[in-house]
């Protein structure tokens, strides 16, 4: 087995077709053993149950009746997704029998949900799943699932019946999508209370390194001059001197790291709650990509409010004003400072002197950015 492409995507082996064939040996002895004397009913799913529920019917040596059922599932921008009968069962084969979905894979269950729904209808006596592949970290339903052949890591595989965008099924092996991982020097998040010089310090470090800066606080500023719905909704957090609510502020994050093309990013002003460091993480991960480090910039804090009062003369911004400034550094000590305690216990946290002027905070950030030890995995 070597690697294979399908479409735009490179897939390497996975699982070989010993192991297959040996998982539904031991599922058709299972079914065999439930079947006692009954003729179950096998309802295969297709198309990706095609393969599965050939060998499947080769090895279980009862009597079973075959019956065929095709859904189509739109899994759109949300995770719900939509499920439509393509090709629906005949009544009669199930009426009052031991049905046995047979799925080539389960993962959200969403699909696994409609099924049992549009089988419900038609009476059986009984139904149960079995399925060739079974992603128990991806599965978010409450359904059992009764005869799994093999439990997988929350992998995208192809083969054995399963496509990428309808190709690879006919490959008797299993194959899982290759990560391409992009070139990167460093992924780094600027922390520091109001007024702390992380914009300031971020414009540079952005420059010098030719990272992608992402400063939420600005985005949402953007949000709101152009009176977007996302605006809208940040507006009155924002001159309150309140945090956003994380689920806005993940939202526009997520949105704009789908597609990471520079060669690292540099955060400002996020995250804010621990709630976001877990977000980003995460986010992060799904492209397998990491934080690196949490550079922190302390200044004292009659130092920051002088700041703020000062830059509120010029910066036309609505929450440079005493009442909000004093609103937003309790923000920051209440929610935002735990975030510190979050990358210090991954070993990430780095605290630097933020009194100095411009030149000389920078070279304490670039010295430290230069001694990373960067994350093994990172792609070089
Ligand atoms: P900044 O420009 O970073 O000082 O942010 C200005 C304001 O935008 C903050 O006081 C918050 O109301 C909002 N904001 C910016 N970033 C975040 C974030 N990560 N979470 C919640 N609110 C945020």
């Amino acid at each position: 087995m070597k690697e294979i492409q399908l479409h735009d995507k490179i897939f390497e082996p996975y699982i070989d077709a010993e192991k297959i064939d040996a998982a539904i040996e031991h599922l058709a002895k299972d079914l065999e053993k439930y079947a006692e004397n009954e003729t179950l009913v096998f309802v295969s799913v297709l198309k990706g149950s095609f393969m599965f529920t050939s060998d499947l019917a080769k090895k279980y040596k009862k009597p079973v009746v075959f019956e065929f059922f095709r859904l189509k599932s739109y899994e759109g921008t949300n995770s719900t997704g939509e499920v439509n009968v393509l090709m629906d069962i005949d009544e009669e084969l199930v009426k009052g029998k031991k049905i046995i979905v047979l799925e080539d894979i389960v993962d959200t269950g969403n699909t696994l949900e409609k099924i049992y729904e549009v089988l419900e209808s038609k009476q059986p006596a009984s139904i149960k799943i079995a399925t060739l592949f079974f992603k128990p970290k991806a599965y978010n339903k409450s359904l059992p699932i009764d005869f799994v052949g093999m439990e997988i890591p929350n992998d995208f595989i192809v083969g054995f019946g399963l496509d990428y965008d309808e190709l690879g099924r006919n490959l008797p092996e299993i194959y899982k999508l290759k990560e391409v991982k992009k070139r990167r020097t460093v992924d780094i998040v600027l922390f520091g209370p109001p007024g702390a010089g992380k914009g300031t310090q971020a414009n540079i470090l952005k420059d010098k390194l030719g990272l992608q800066y992402i400063a939420t606080g600005d985005l949402f500023r953007h949000h709101i001059k152009n009176k977007t719905p996302l605006g809208q909704k940040a507006q009155q957090y924002i001159d309150n001197g309140e945090l956003v609510p994380d689920e806005i502020t993940i939202g526009m994050i997520k949105e704009l790291l789908k597609d990471p093309d520079s060669k690292g990013f540099i955060f400002d002003g996020f995250p804010r709650t621990v709630e976001q460091a877990q977000a980003l993480d995460e986010i992060m991960a799904e492209k397998g990509l990491i934080i690196d480090a949490l550079l922190s910039l302390n200044v004292p804090e009659e130092r920051l409010v002088k700041r703020l009062l000062n830059r509120g003369k010029t910066s036309g911004r609505s929450d440079d004003n005493e009442e909000t400034i004093k609103k937003r550094l309790q923000q920051y000590h209440e929610k935002t400072t735990p975030v510190k305690d979050y990358y210090a216990n991954q070993g990430k946290l780095y605290e630097i002197n933020g009194v100095g002027d411009i030149d000389e905070i920078h070279n304490r950030l670039m010295d430290i950015i230069n001694n990373l030890k960067l994350n093994e995995n990172k792609p070089k």
